[in-house]
Order: C-alpha cells, then sequence, then structure tokens
C-alpha cells in the first residue's frame, strides 16, 4: 500500500483532522486549506524565533498576499517548554490581546491559572491559530483552540514528535506533566522542503519517538491479554502495519534523505491519527514514555540544557526493549498461581507503597491515586496469572513479533543519530534504576511491569538490567 493510500485509510477513521498534505513545497497550499477550513477568519501564525526564520515569515507572507487578515506572534524567550503558563499566554494571542500575551511570557513568577476554568463560548471574532513549529508550539496551539472552542492549521517544522496529530496535548501543570484531552488540528501541512533540513537531533529525536511504538504495542497487547484495555484493531492497523517498514533505514533518515524523513515524518502521523481513532494515547506510548515524564516533571537538564521528549523516550524505549529480553527468558509456563495469590498485597498495602515510592517527588499523591484506580484484588490476580501460565508460550511469540531486542533497537539508534546510552542524556544507570517503580505506578495504565508485579517476576526483569 502506497503512502496516499495509507493516509486516506487513516484520515478515514480519524475523528478531527480532515486534511493531511505532506510533500516538498506544500507550505504554498496553506492559504487555501485555511480558507475552505476557516471561511471569512482571521489568521494568526505563531512561531518562535527559529521557526519564524525557518517558516513562519513566509507564510504569515503567503496568507497577507492570498489577502487573508492577518496577525503573528513569535515566541521571543529561547528556551521553553509544554508549560500551562504559555497556554495562557496564547488563549490571549486567541483573543487578540498580545500585550497580554507578552507579558504572561515575559512574567518569571507566573501564577498558574485553574485549569478548569479556562473555557469560553465559541466566537467568531476570535483569531484563528496557525502553529508554525514543532511539538511544544503545537501543543500550545491545539489546547487554547479547544479552550476556545475551535480548530487550527498546523504546519510542522520538524519531524520530531507524533504529537502533530494526536488527540491530546501534553502539558506540564502544577509540577506534573499530564496529557490534557483536546482534538487534533482539522489540517496538517507537512512541507517536507522544511521538515528534512531541520536540525538533526530533532530529526533523531522523532525517530525514537516513532521507536516508542514498538514497546508500546507490546504493552498494548499485554493490558488486551489480561482484559484490561483491549486493542482497537482500527486504532491499531492505522500505523502497526507499517511500522518496522518505517524504522527501517536510520542511516537514510540521520543523512536527511527527503524521502526517508517523509516517511518518518508520515508514520509519526499514522500514530497520532492511531490515537485519534483509540481517543487515549494507549496506541503511541506506555512506560517508554514515562521515563521521559518523570524527567519532565524533574526539569532534568544535561549540559544546561532540557532534553527533547524524543531524546527521552530514546532512553526509555531502550530500557523497556531491555526489559523485553529479560522477559523472554523466563518460563511462565512454571508460574505457581497461588504463591502469587497468597503474596499479593491488599490495597491499602499498596497504596503506602505508592506514597513512599511518591514521597520525594514533586507529585507526592501521584502514584497513590494511580494504584487505586488500576488495583486489582487477589481474584483478579488469581484469574490473570492462571491464563499467564496456560497461554504464555503463545503470548510470548506475539510479544516476540512485535518488540525489538535492546540490540537491534541500540543500532538502530545508533544509525539514526539517536542516544542510544543513557549518559547520551545526562542520566545514569542508578537513576533509571531508581525510576522504575515510579513508572508502574504513576499511570492507571496497566503495563508490563504491572503484569510482573501481580506474577512475582518484577524483581527478575529488572534487577538483571543493572547487574
Ligand atoms: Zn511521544
Amino acid at each position: 500500500m502506497g503512502s496516499k493510500e495509507r493516509i486516506a485509510r487513516a484520515l478515514a477513521v480519524s475523528t478531527d483532522t480532515k486534511v493531511f498534505e505532506m510533500g516538498q513545497g506544500t507550505a504554498a497550499m496553506a492559504p487555501e486549506v485555511f480558507r475552505q477550513c476557516f471561511p471569512g477568519r482571521k489568521a494568526v501564525v505563531v512561531a518562535d524565533t527559529n521557526t519564524w526564520a525557518v517558516l513562519g515569515e513566509k507564510v504569515a507572507e503567503l496568507f497577507a498576499k492570498a489577502g487573508i487578515p492577518t496577525d503573528t506572534y513569535v515566541i521571543q524567550k529561547q528556551e521553553f517548554h509544554a508549560d500551562w503558563k504559555y497556554v495562557e499566554m496564547v488563549d490571549m494571542v486567541v483573543k487578540g490581546d498580545y500585550a497580554a500575551a507578552k507579558a504572561i511570557e515575559n512574567d518569571a513568577d507566573h501564577q498558574e491559572s485553574d485549569a478548569s476554568k479556562a473555557f469560553y463560548e465559541p466566537s467568531d471574532s476570535y483569531n484563528v491559530l496557525v502553529s508554525v513549529g514543532s511539538g511544544v508550539i503545537n501543543d500550545l496551539c491545539k489546547l487554547s483552540s479547544h479552550h476556545h472552542g475551535q480548530s487550527y492549521l498546523t504546519l510542522p517544522t520538524a519531524a520530531s514528535v507524533d504529537g502533530y496529530s494526536s488527540f491530546g496535548a501534553s502539558i506540564s501543570y502544577r509540577n506534573a506533566k499530564q496529557t490534557f484531552t483536546c482534538p487534533a488540528p482539522v489540517a496538517i501541512i507537512a512541507d517536507i522542503d522544511v521538515i528534512a533540513a531541520a536540525p538533526k537531533h530533532m530529526t533523531a529525536a522523532g525517530y525514537a519517538d516513532l521507536a516508542a511504538k514498538v514497546p508500546a504495542g507490546a504493552e498494548w497487547i499485554i493490558a488486551d491479554f489480561v482484559d484490561s484495555e483491549p486493542i482497537q484493531p482500527e486504532a491499531w492497523h492505522i500505523l502497526q502495519d507499517y511500522l518496522d517498514d518505517f524504522l527501517a533505514d536510520p542511516a537514510a533518515v540521520a543523512a536527511g534523505d527527503p524521502q526517508a524523513v517523509a516517511d518518518l515524518f508520515e508514520g509519526l502521523t499514522l500514530s497520532g491519527f492511531a490515537m485519534q481513532a483509540a481517543r487515549s494515547s494507549r496506541p503511541a506510548s506506555c512506560c517508554d514514555h514515562l521515563f521521559s515524564h518523570l524527567w519532565d516533571m524533574n526539569g532534568h537538564r544535561y549540559q544546561g540544557r532540557l532534553q527533547s521528549h524524543g531524546y527521552q523516550v530514546a532512553i526509555g524505549t531502550l530500557t523497556m526493549c531491555a526489559v523485553f529480553d529479560e522477559l523472554f527468558k523466563l518460563d511462565l509456563t512454571q508460574i505457581d498461581v497461588e504463591a502469587c495469590v497468597e503474596a499479593w498485597p491488599s490495597l491499602e498495602q499498596e497504596q503506602s507503597r505508592a506514597r513512599e515510592v511518591f514521597a520525594d517527588s514533586p507529585t507526592p499523591e501521584l502514584g497513590f491515586e494511580m494504584i487505586s484506580q488500576k488495583y486489582g484484588d487477589k481474584e483478579q490476580v488469581r484469574k490473570e496469572m492462571t491464563r499467564l501460565k496456560a497461554e504464555w508460550p503463545a503470548l510470548k511469540e506475539k510479544l516476540q513479533g512485535q518488540v525489538y531486542t535492546f540490540a537491534k533497537m541500540q543500532e538502530l539508534f545508533r544509525m539514526a543519530g539517536a542516544p542510544y546510552e543513557p549518559e547520551h542524556i545526562g542520566v545514569t544507570y542508578a537513576q533509571i534504576k531508581q525510576m522504575f517503580p515510579m513508572v508502574q505506578l504513576m499511570r492507571a495504565r496497566y503495563n508490563v511491569l504491572d503484569l510482573a508485579k501481580r506474577g512475582g517476576f518484577y524483581d527478575a526483569l529488572v534487577e538483571p538490567l543493572f547487574a
């Protein structure tokens, strides 16, 4: 199946995005697409100083030439993450109050507003956002548009994340990285001339974000196996049927070859469409991403710089591939089901363990809240382990068909120019080991570590990685 067919099939099931144009020079189509999607509306091009130079200014000129009333808002701050403060800033941009937006941008001691009160009555007098930039700008525009009951147009400048087309925005709010529910953009215009010329570290980051769907898919298979989150075929097939192909040529991606970068971007976009179809990030992330979220929450820096989403996800992905290597060494047909049930802690015990694990974190109650949602009782453990014992050979084969070995994934990352050792993002093996209990407990989503806890083989998965 060719790219056009794959995209057409994905668009048919994606609930929010109606237009996806990808190719060399497609930025020229932006004004016409805007007119079709937002007739009679005023545009505001949102960019940072880098993306303004590579594409934003050109887009603003194209809009002006096409006779579309257009303002611009260029974020001057040199380093910014997707923090709630900047959502408030873009909320002001939608309203056309650029002075208020600048005041928020420049306010170092800004007090976060209440996220639940950030919704406004839709109005044709609002600006429609035209996001020109990478993942952060897109996520800010996605959530702010939702706050005002409208959609937006996005022009990605790098194949750095899968968030351009995803349902939801990943924003840091009250010290925690959270996924806010909001629709994907109605239109995505991916100009491969721009995207292939992006800094190489951004493309490498996108490669790693796509590769994360390999272990994430395996964890979805596990959640499906225990009846926690059934695989939704529509969402699964959009990306997983082609994932191996999209990841097959990391050297060409690293070289900035336009076709290879277009393939990578398509893979990332299909991942977002899969999330739209599922109305959840389950198709795109599991423990591989949680390491990254923890580093974000702790403001992790290396050589003075925040590390990109994809760079952090690279190390999370490799870690999970190593976990699966260990899982496949176990013979789970030998599990003593009644011993697992006997040893299984009560909800209260698990809640107090979660409080201890998160005691020194910026979100001390997070683990408590999540384990309260996903805790299963002894009967549940008996059911899951009975099934695991009986069906392990078939499940193992299925998982092995999905996940890559650590050695294979590490070689792919090395060729793609992505991080392939913890030290490449300034973390140590000891730090990663310490993060495991938080990773297990920080989402209500069932993961491979939950399975291991219930089956009494958690230490057998984790300890060998650091021996
Ligand atoms: Zn991601």
